[in-house]
């Protein structure tokens, strides 16, 4: 069993120093237990955190474990008269190619599947979080302009056609022309910005014409520098990642710019709110499962997902995410079905 092991904490982007392969044997299997093989593993922004000691929401991972991370398994051997082999089931067992499982948190997601790669993206984590963030923080009306950065990623897709859906004026900010005409041509954006352009601030003010009522903040750094000075009055900022600043391993260069942060919120009455998404609305996922499958079947929500083949490649294509050389939802296509 081949297996991502966190050796050291990484100082910037994560190396192979930091994260290596190493092989086991696999024990046998205890009575209640499932031997789980690893088909799909999801690569996450949050994973950078849990490598990381610094104090967060969650505990980071030790020094000698495996990478965590959720992941969609078929049962090989199953101990567990509640388990068939053969079955799918969304997982959290990590960077690796097998796990062993007692059962305790396994969903199942049945026999055959017709897209079980979507429990990690579209109906999973990143779907849910897009729909919470945008509808309970973001609280889009109709004729309202959102803005939204990492647009063609599993987040920023979803929050851009959902607020489509909803009735807003969409703009979305991504980096290179050929994510931005996606989003326009593919996703139904009103307008998506390269934020690598050098007139960035000014192509995302014209296309905000009447400012911006809702900025899902997904990246942080220069895009919510160019935000800040369009947000109208009562604008809403659901504050769900800042992903520019994952690997940073100082403060940015330039003047402090919290005063002008702090009197733009307060004279424009402006309400930003951090979540995270299962410790806040794990309760109300049914809720979110329900729309979703609904506006998938009318065709009204497209989805890309960014496959990656081999489980060698799975730290890499983690760095290629943070980076923004993916194109849709990371997804490491670990072993074959
Ligand atoms: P993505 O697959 O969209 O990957 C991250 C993207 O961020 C990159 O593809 C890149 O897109 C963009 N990016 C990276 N660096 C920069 C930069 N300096 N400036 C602008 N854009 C940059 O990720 P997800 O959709 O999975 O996640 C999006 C955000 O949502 C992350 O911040 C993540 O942490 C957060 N999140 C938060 C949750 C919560 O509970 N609060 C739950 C799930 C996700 P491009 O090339 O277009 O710039």
């Amino acid at each position: 069993n081949q297996q991502f092991i966190l050796k050291s904490r990484p100082h910037g982007a994560p190396t192979q120093e930091n994260l290596s392969v190493e092989t086991t044997q696999l024990p046998a299997l205890a009575e209640d237990e499932v031997l789980l093989r690893t088909i799909y593993l999801s690569l996450d922004p949050y994973m950078r955190g849990r490598m990381s000691d610094a104090k967060s929401y969650a505990d980071p991972v030790e020094v000698g474990d495996v990478m965590v991370g959720a992941t969609v398994c078929q049962v090989e051997k199953s101990q567990n008269s509640e388990f068939t082999q053969g079955e799918w089931v969304l997982a959290y067992t990590g960077w690796q190619q097998y796990a062993i499982s007692n059962g305790e948190g396994l969903m199942k997601l049945g026999e055959s599947p017709s897209n079980p790669s979507y429990a990690l993206g579209i109906m999973g984590m990143p779907g849910f979080t897009a729909y919470m963030g945008l509808l309970d923080i973001g609280a889009p009306k109709e004729g309202e302009t959102v803005v939204v950065a990492a647009a063609t990623g599993p987040v920023g897709a979803t929050v851009g056609q959902i607020a489509k859906i909803k009735g807003c004026k969409i703009v979305g900010v991504a980096g290179g022309t050929e994510k931005c005409k996606y989003a326009v041509e593919k996703l139904g954006f009103d307008a998506c910005i390269d934020h690598n352009a050098d007139d960035f601030a000014e192509q995302l003010s014209k296309a905000c014409d009447k400012g911006i009522d809702v900025y899902y903040e997904n990246v942080g750094g220069k895009v919510f520098d160019a935000v800040l000075p369009l947000l109208n009055t009562a604008a809403r900022v659901p504050l769900c990642g800042l992903v520019s600043q994952y690997n940073a391993t100082e403060l940015p260069q330039g003047p402090d710019r919290m005063g002008a942060l702090m009197g733009h919120i307060l004279t424009k009455r402006i309400k930003m709110q951090g979540f995270i998404i299962f410790d806040d609305y794990g309760h109300r996922y049914d809720e979110f499962a329900t729309d979703m499958q609904k506006w998938l079947s009318e065709g009204k929500i497209h989805y890309r997902e960014h496959l990656i083949e081999g489980f060698e490649n799975t730290l890499d294509a983690f760095n290629d995410m943070i980076a923004g050389k993916n194109f849709g939802k990371t997804v490491v296509q670990v072993n074959q079905p």
